[in-house]
């Protein structure tokens, strides 16, 4: 491969002395569990994200589950998700107990599509998960007047969203409860497993600290039924390092893709849709094609490492083979998932990978007009 997907190490590398000092800065402190660089990271995540609490925790599916939990989710409730997600979105619904109940995504944005969730709302929905996937922000304000008239919250799946934009001003605030993974390959990542939801009600904020760490928030005091879903100290004196080249190192995603987007215009592939009331994060940038494994294969025998988000859509997936809410189609989802390739896109990415990509796209629709749409 000349141009992998993505590159963590180089990505480490370019912030190399850094992060190794962050790191022994935390080993040589003898303080390994919560402490003062997770409170560091959580102010300054909350104050990049312009939300008043940020509560960091062990990985973003917890970031979901502890979202539901803290607003009452139980067993046998329903949430509302997208039907094209990555599978964490509907395990953090199931692991609690609770039922996740697809939505189909507007066909252009591939997010939630608000206009379909009123139908799928029943006396036991009690919250609507919406994700922005690859980055693109959902249409908040429309999802938000769809649950503010069942008198629901909203909690965002932000995993792929780290600094992307609605309507002007960052994704972490516009709901009650925002989740976060800063899983490696995320745009602002650990080196390892790591996550964080984002809050102005401190109400939320001080359950949710609680739930995290055993239910507690005076030592062998036990309100809550907790978890232990706690970020590690390390991880969050890496964060601190990363989340300050987070809108460089965004930028750049951004170049990548106008560049994409400018010259894959007229290639055949349906390029990712714009919005006006979202900038992307640019996690991902996702065409779609209709002969998609081909041409994965053929951009594979140039050089250049595609990947699809996702291949499976939640509702076909062994896992939750004989749910109820898996036996109606997702038929959207479905095409979706048989049709959408992402190009290789990430700050590590040069100028020159981006040329490759675009000239191994272009050659590989070219090479065969039968594959051109
Ligand atoms: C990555 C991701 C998650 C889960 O994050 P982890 O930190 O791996 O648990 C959840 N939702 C979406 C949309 C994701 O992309």
């Amino acid at each position: 491969m000349t141009v992998p997907f993505l590159d963590l190490k180089a990505a480490t590398a370019e912030l190399s002395e850094p992060i190794h000092a962050a790191v022994r800065r935390v080993v040589d402190s003898g303080w390994y569990i919560l402490g003062p660089e997770v409170e560091a990271f959580e102010a300054e995540f909350a104050a990049y994200c312009g939300a008043e609490h940020c509560v960091g925790v062990a990985n973003g599916l917890d970031a979901l589950k502890l979202s539901l939990l803290v607003f009452g989710v139980r067993p046998g409730d329903e949430v509302i998700v997208p039907s094209n997600t990555f599978i964490a979105t509907n395990l953090a619904v199931s692991q609690i107990g609770a039922i996740p109940i697809p939505v189909e995504p507007d066909e252009a944005t591939c997010n939630i599509d608000p206009a379909r969730i009123e139908a799928k709302i029943s006396p036991r929905t009690k919250a609507i998960l919406p994700v922005h996937l690859y980055g693109l922000p959902a249409d908040l304000d429309s999802v938000h007047e769809v649950a503010a008239r069942h008198g629901i919250p909203v909690i965002e799946d932000a995993a792929q969203a780290h600094g992307a934009r609605y309507k002007g001003k960052r994704i972490g605030a516009h709901s009650r409860a925002v989740a976060w993974s800063f899983y490696p390959g995320k745009n602002l990542g650990g080196l390892g497993d790591a996550g964080a939801i984002t809050t102005s009600d401190k109400e939320v904020a001080d359950r949710l600290r609680m739930l995290r760490n055993y239910g507690s928030s005076v030592k062998y005091r036990n309100d809550l039924v907790g978890y232990n879903s706690r970020l590690d100290p390390i991880q969050a004196a890496v964060l601190r390092v990363k989340l300050d080249h987070l809108e460089e190192w965004n930028g750049r995603r951004q170049a990548i893709a106008a560049s994409y987007r400018a010259r894959l215009a007229g290639s055949g592939l349906t390029l990712p849709a714009e919005t006006n009331w979202g900038e992307s994060s640019w996690h991902l940038f996702v065409v779609r094609h209709a002969q998609r494994d081909w041409l994965v294969r053929a951009l594979a025998e140039r050089g250049v490492e595609a990947l699809i988000h996702y291949p499976v859509p939640p509702h076909k997936q062994q896992a939750y083979a004989g749910e109820a809410w898996t036996f109606e189609e997702q038929p959207i989802a479905s095409r979706m998932a048989d049709e959408v390739l992402s190009l290789p896109i990430g700050p590590q990415l040069s100028a020159a990978q981006a040329e490759s990509v675009i000239e191994a796209v272009n050659a590989a629709l070219a090479e065969d007009p039968a594959q051109r749409r």
